[in-house]
């Protein structure tokens, strides 16, 4: 029910392409203490805003819409707003990601008509700066902080395989035997780009580029069953994409990245498995950042819920992570063995990556490499370089099922 619904939405939405408003212009001010934050749209449309602490930022969301302004706007700020982000959120909806130097509330938010001297309808934000103690205690008045998280909860999927609009629902194999059920993620997405690279690049591309490229090159193999956490440039909050994983009862999930350092010369793959102990104080420092996805994207801290649910999943992730240090390790041997592929140093590392966190799903996390050096991001946006990467992941996923096929059906399969 719930599905037919969102399916008639998104075709709807996808009819209606040319007539998405269209946002043409943005620009940050300071007047009389308070920055002003203007967006031009060609029409008026519902939006809603809040704004959250920790860090401070403000979150605007708005139906499906165009930009129309160059990619990379935004990346500085003026006055109460150090820069913000923007980009597709869920299925249906954009959002603006405002962050802050410091507490603030709004003083005004409202639409102006077009005017004399601008034809825009203009979506105006007022900021003003206010203490720490006070943000506390206010109730933000008109805008309403709660709504906007309650706003577009993510439409219940009964089956985790309808997930994208951009392709058919894949069929349920027809008999329950022999096949493996893969969860490819993309890493970041939408409003939240993950690393940029010293040239531009922004990790949720690659991401999507390799994974599309896996996704499809694991297809031809009939007896995997592959399903992707976003087939487009779309937010997908960390839950949600260890949520696909374990309701298609997935068999591996395999989530891609690419990552940063300080140090630009640190170059080269690694592969992350969980744990709750970091392997080393850069693991830790990378988790953290990845972790950092959800609230990039605008959503809400993490509940203490999660944390407690964590110790009491513990016990059952012993076998499972076992299985994903497996995978791990055929990986990083795989990688090794192709000379073209840069392999960083130690390239096995575990840490408490959130995505992670399935007690039943065998998962890792695979840094392609570093966007910070300039080989690794002109590598990994060239083609031939991600085939290359592509093909260490398939080899790698062969022999992980290979190794593991004994177990699975009391079968003869011999480990290779
Ligand atoms: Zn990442």
């Amino acid at each position: 029910m719930a599905l037919a619904l969102w399916l008639i939405a998104s075709a709807s939405a996808m009819a209606a392409g040319p007539n998405l408003a269209a946002i043409s212009g943005v620009r940050i001010g300071e007047n009389a203490g308070q920055t002003r934050f203007v967006l031009d749209f060609d029409r008026a449309v519902d939006y809603s805003l809040t704004i959250m602490a920790n860090p401070y930022r403000a979150v605007i969301t708005l139906p499906a819409v165009q930009w129309q302004l160059l990619p990379g706007v935004g990346r500085s700020g003026r006055g109460l707003v150090q820069n913000f982000r923007y980009g597709a959120w869920q299925k249906d909806s954009f959002r603006l990601v405002l962050e802050l130097n410091g507490p603030a509330k709004a003083a005004a938010v409202r639409w102006l008509p077009p005017s004399a001297d601008n034809k825009a309808h203009r979506l105006v934000l007022d900021l003003q700066k206010i203490n720490a103690a006070e943000f506390k205690s206010q109730n933000f008045g008109a805008y309403q902080p709660a709504e906007v998280v309650a706003t577009k909860p993510p439409a219940p999927k009964p089956a985790p395989s309808n997930q994208a609009a951009s392709t058919p629902a894949l069929p349920e194999p027809p008999k329950p035997v022999e096949y493996k059920t893969i969860v490819v993620d993309a890493g970041h997405g939408g409003v939240d780009p993950g690393a940029i690279g010293m040239n531009d690049s922004y990790e949720k591309n690659i991401t999507l580029a390799v994974a599309r490229e896996l996704a499809a090159s694991l297809r031809r193999n009939p007896q995997y069953r592959v399903i992707m956490t976003r087939e487009r440039d779309v937010f997908v909050p960390l839950a949600e994409r260890r949520q696909i994983a374990r309701n298609a009862k997935a068999d591996l999930f395999i989530s891609i990245h690419a990552d940063h350092h300080t140090n630009r010369a640190t170059r080269g793959a690694s592969v992350y498995t969980l744990s709750e102990k970091a392997s080393d104080a850069e693991s830790a420092k990378l988790a953290e950042q990845e972790n950092k996805a959800d609230l990039l994207g605008g959503l809400e801290n993490l509940s203490d819920n999660e944390a407690v649910s964590n110790i009491l999943l513990d016990l059952v992730q012993q076998e499972t992570v076992g299985h994903a240090s497996l995978f791990g390790s055929l990986l990083v041997r795989k990688f090794s063995q192709d000379p073209a592929i840069e392999v960083l140093s130690n390239p096995l590392r575990s840490a408490g990556f959130v995505v992670l966190r399935s007690p039943d799903v065998p998962s890792v996390l695979v840094e392609l490499g570093f966007l910070s050096n300039p080989q690794d991001e002109s590598a990994l946006n060239r083609p031939e370089y991600r085939r290359r990467l592509v093909m260490g992941l398939v080899l790698a996923v062969d022999a992980y099922f290979a190794k593991i096929q004994p177990h699975s059906n009391g079968g003869t399969a011999e480990a290779r």
